[in-house]
């Protein structure tokens, strides 16, 4: 495991950097050999400027490409993202540019192969994107960010964005647990095992992640073939305790990889630990009840999505990815909230203004959650293009955590 301090996004100091910690890890030619299919993986959530945060930064992506690039390997990149198409984020994100220049070429994200998985702990069936599956192996390049469902996104929650579309809803509505989503996330990785993790924490993001929250700068990359020790670093990179994530528990328990003993190798750590990052350090789950009784305790206690109206312009984001749609969320006053699901058109682009409701001329009010309903997967706080959802405790879940 290799902790590189790298402060900027300089392109030479970045390039350099990354070959220091191939380099300490045996070398590029460990991961990428003459002639292999050689897929590289960042994190394209949504097209978004790479000043924000949100997706895995084009410098990083260009320093690993032109390591692999040199063994001799033929690369292509893909993601699919949480909300529009693959390409769109790529373009807005700055990867496409890279990617011409570099001779990198797009792969298929928008096709899924179903895959059996014996070995699976808890899934043993996935719907893979085919540039995953075809591939000779997959590089991984995660963003650092706080996350509303899993605390952080990392190595091992990267990978679902090889689920391709909203299959990917599917999987919040089914596992319905953190916990659950967690195992799922490690069965996925077992299958499909990236043979290396360069994870972009030059500038992170913290508090209302890991779309909408704030840039944080880290000054550091991580390089792994481990994704479990290389999350549980990036977890005290933040000072947050790496068993309270679960795809770095479920990951020790599952054999996926080992935060009890790892090796840290290149720069020190502790210089570069930052204690005050805001993200959510609270023991307990964030979801985690089924049942009556246990949805009566998750309404009284667990975390849930709350609409800032300031900042909503009622572009119907939230109400099109919830996995629980119209249930969960859905404008009060639209009469066909039948008609709103996974596959109708967005209400409104993000940047227009505000829609009218139906058979008036009177702005749209924002949509409305239904928390009895709502299975607090947070996919609607992740892909709101306004920053206009929150993480919200219920009075009684604030009370006891004090207690
Ligand atoms: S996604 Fe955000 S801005 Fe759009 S309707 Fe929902 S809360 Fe409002
Ligand atoms: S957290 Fe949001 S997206 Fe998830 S079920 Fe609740 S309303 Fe739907």
């Amino acid at each position: 495991m290799a902790v590189l301090h790298c402060p900027t996004y300089e392109e030479v100091g970045v390039e350099q950097a990354i070959g220091r910690g191939l380099d300490l890890l045996g070398g590029a030619e460990t991961f990428a050999r003459p002639g292999e299919h050689i897929l590289l993986k960042p994190n394209l959530l949504v097209g978004s400027r790479p000043s924000q945060a949100v997706t895995t930064h084009p410098a990083v992506f260009r320093g690993v490409a032109r390591h692999l690039k040199r063994c001799g390997a033929v690369l292509t990149y893909g993601d699919s993202p949480g909300f529009g198409t693959t390409m769109g984020a790529a373009h807005r994100s700055g990867l496409v540019e890279v990617a011409e220049a570099e001779g990198i070429r797009p792969a298929d994200f928008a096709t899924g192969r179903s895959v059996s998985f014996p070995d699976g702990r808890q899934n043993k069936q996935f719907t893979v994107a085919a540039a995953a599956l075809d591939a000779d192996g997959i590089v991984s390049l995660p963003k650092l960010k706080a996350h509303g469902l899993t605390r952080m996104t990392g190595a091992v929650k990267n990978q679902f964005g090889c689920i391709p579309g909203l299959l990917k809803s599917e999987f919040h509505l089914r596992m319905g647990t953190m916990d659950r989503f967690g195992q799922m996330l490690v069965d996925l990785n077992r299958l499909l095992q990236p043979r290396l993790f360069v994870m972009d924490a030059i500038v992170a993001m913290e508090g209302n992640g890991p779309r909408s929250g704030d840039p944080r700068q880290l000054s550091a990359l991580l390089l792994s073939s481990d994704p479990v020790a290389l999350d549980a670093v990036a977890c005290r990179l933040v000072g947050l305790d790496p068993a309270l994530v679960v795809t770095v528990r479920w990951g020790q328990e599952y054999g996926l990889g080992s935060y009890s003993h790892i090796e840290l190798l290149g720069d020190p750590l502790e210089p570069l630990v930052v204690p005050s990052f805001v993200i959510n350090r609270r023991p307990g789950s964030t979801t985690g009840i089924s049942g009556r009784w246990g949805r009566l305790a998750r309404n009284l206690v667990v975390p849930r999505p709350a609409i800032r109206p300031d900042l909503c312009t009622a572009c119907g984001t939230c109400v099109r990815v919830c996995p629980v749609t119209p249930e969960a969320v859905a404008f009060a006053e639209d009469p066909g909230l039948a008609a709103v699901g996974p596959d109708a058109p967005l209400i409104a682009e993000p940047e227009t203004n505000p829609p009218t409701a139906p058979g008036s001329s009177a702005p749209r009010r924002p949509p409305v959650h239904h928390y009895s309903r709502c299975i607090r997967c947070y996919c609607c706080q992740e892909m709101c293009p306004q920053r206009a959802i929150e993480i919200d405790r219920p009075l009684l879940g604030r009370i006891l955590h004090h207690a």
